[in-house]
């Protein structure tokens, strides 16, 4: 398996989409590492990667520690269960992904000992399935958080593509989650893109992008 080859690749494609959408526009590539083993992280992280992202807090956890020498950045990307508040926090994450409520934030809030960077989720493609807050509700819910959660630094938000091959339901959820990105009070990052949609993310304003399979499975 050849990660500095599937590296070069996804940065390639990256750069072709980015420069399509502005010159201006700086995007970033976090590894999302689910499928990989400390090893393959370390290995990626040889070829220049640095940030990479978890969706479990067990394997976070698991991961950091083993890597703990490494200067990595640590992204946390999945639901989050309030029973595992503590546990997220001991790990000090470079940034939450997916704060998806306004209670999980205050929960967040009344255990933090420090300020946590994070995103709110939207749940841009409507599938019940997914969390994050409704669309229509995600102003609200950010200055709600703004104001009530003092330790949590609201960067932007994350969204999940809906799971379909028609490109315009794609380009319909990431046009949305623009038009919300672009309404919110200091909001820099839009998290929006994995291995399957990130060059039409890219193309909708996406500036942070989570990337897995591309990089870290074989081909089928
Ligand atoms: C797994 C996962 C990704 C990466 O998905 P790939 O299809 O493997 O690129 C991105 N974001 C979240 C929240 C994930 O859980």
């Amino acid at each position: 398996m050849d990660f500095a080859k599937n590296l070069d690749q996804i940065i390639s494609r990256i750069e072709k989409a980015r420069l399509a959408y502005s010159r201006h526009h700086i995007v970033q590539l976090i590894a999302v590492s689910k499928y990989a083993s400390a090893k393959q992280i370390a290995d990626l992280y040889a070829c220049g990667q640095r940030a990479f992202g978890e969706n479990k807090i067990q394997d976070l956890q698991a991961k950091s520690e083993h890597l703990a020498d490494l200067p990595l950045e640590w992204h946390m990307l999945g639901s989050l269960q309030s029973n595992k508040i503590n546990k997220m926090l001991a790990l000090k994450p470079f940034l939450l992904h997916s704060l998806h409520s306004l209670a999980l934030a205050q929960e967040i809030q009344a255990r933090s000992p420090y300020k946590l960077k994070a995103l709110l989720q939207v749940n841009v493609s409507l599938e019940e399935s997914k969390s994050g807050v409704r669309p229509e509700r995600t102003l609200e819910t950010y200055q709600q958080i703004k104001q009530t959660c003092p330790l949590i630094e609201l960067q932007g938000i994350m969204v999940i593509g809906p799971q379909t091959e028609d490109t315009r339901q794609i380009e319909r959820a990431f046009q949305s989650a623009k038009d919300i990105f672009d309404k919110l009070p200091q909001a820099s990052i839009l998290s929006m893109g994995m291995s399957g949609d990130f060059e039409i993310a890219i193309s909708y304003g996406a500036n942070m992008v989570r990337i897995g399979q591309a990089l870290f499975k074989e081909p089928n």
